[in-house]
């Protein structure tokens, strides 16, 4: 169903509405297929892409909602009695969301790279809220609504997801579950992961995080988890949305393994035509979506 398409991931957290919008419409001039959004910028990205001339039925638009505790529904804060405004934090920081003492909450992707440099433990991570629970209006179009679990309590995330899905029973989505490889044995995905398709008649895919967050790194080390968390994933008969640690080795990879699969760019691609003028921009998400699609669909043997 969504087999060889690209899917751009703006942020779970990037609530900064312009900020995504700019590059919703850079990637939907440059073919992109899918576009992952939080459900609050989701209305306006859309208003501004019909504004802009684009067909929204020519996309497909997913909504991505966190488990409590997710940690893309994390945020970060400074404590200030404990910060010495060193500026460790704002050097590691790709979305621009920091800068000591203060915390961009807009911007803030929760990817706790700022926490983890910190010598003062003047950084501290909390959960977002996130108001899901009333439908959208109907004339957002809605393919795709997905749900992040990066948490180990088995009856926590179903009780959770039930509550998630429960929402969208009257749209018809298909259900995505974004599962954080660094929780879970292959046991416990194997379970849990059908437990999850039982749970609803909606078509179910599998996105693959195989390292949550590392994709604005530009090394074969970082996409080699998600590939492998992939193929498992695949194996076991789901469809497969690679993501987490995505970058210009993926398709390639995923080509060369066969694995029929779509890949999701977050911090990857954000980082790449961030501060560019636009058509420069256009031209590199453009080069790199035809590129990326070309290696995910040729058939290596
Ligand atoms: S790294 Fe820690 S101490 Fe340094 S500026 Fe950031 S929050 Fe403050
Ligand atoms: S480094 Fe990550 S968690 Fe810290 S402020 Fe920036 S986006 Fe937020």
């Amino acid at each position: 169903m969504y087999k060889g398409k690209f899917k751009v991931i703006t942020g779970l957290g990037n609530k900064d509405k312009n900020k995504v919008k700019d590059l919703v419409l850079i990637w939907m001039k440059a073919g992109a297929d899918i576009f992952d959004t939080s459900i609050e910028v989701m209305p306006y990205i859309q208003e501004e892409a019909k504004k802009a001339g684009f067909n929204l039925d020519d996309y497909i638009f997913c909504v991505s909602i966190p488990i409590e505790g997710d940690i893309h529904g994390k945020k970060a804060k400074i404590i200030k009695d404990k910060c010495n405004l060193c500026n460790l934090c704002k050097k590691v920081c790709v979305d621009n969301a920091i800068n000591p003492p203060f915390v961009d909450e807009l911007k803030c992707i929760g990817c706790s790279r700022c926490f983890d440099v910190c010598g003062n433990n003047a950084i501290k991570m909390y959960d977002d809220k996130i108001a899901f629970e009333k439908p959208f209006d109907k004339n957002i179009k809605l393919d795709m609504v997905e749900v992040h679990i990066s948490i180990d309590d088995i009856d926590k995330i179903k009780k959770d997801y039930k509550k998630i899905i429960d929402v969208f029973n009257d749209r018809n989505v298909t259900i995505s579950v974004c599962l954080n490889r660094k929780c879970f044995s292959n046991d416990t995905v194997i379970k849990l992961l059908s437990e999850l398709k039982e749970m609803t008649n909606k078509p179910f895919i599998v996105q693959a995080d195989g390292n949550p967050m590392n994709g604005a790194n530009e090394d074969i080390k970082s996409t080699i988890e998600t590939l492998a968390f992939g193929n498992f994933v695949k194996n076991l008969g789901y469809e497969v949305v690679l993501s987490g640690g995505t970058n210009k080795y993926t398709a390639e990879l995923a080509g060369k393994m066969n694995l029929d699969c779509s890949i999701g760019f977050g911090s990857y691609i954000r980082k790449m035509t961030d501060n560019k003028d636009k058509d420069e921009a256009i031209k590199i998400a453009f080069d790199f979506v035809k590129r990326t699609k070309e290696l995910l669909n040729a058939k290596q043997c």
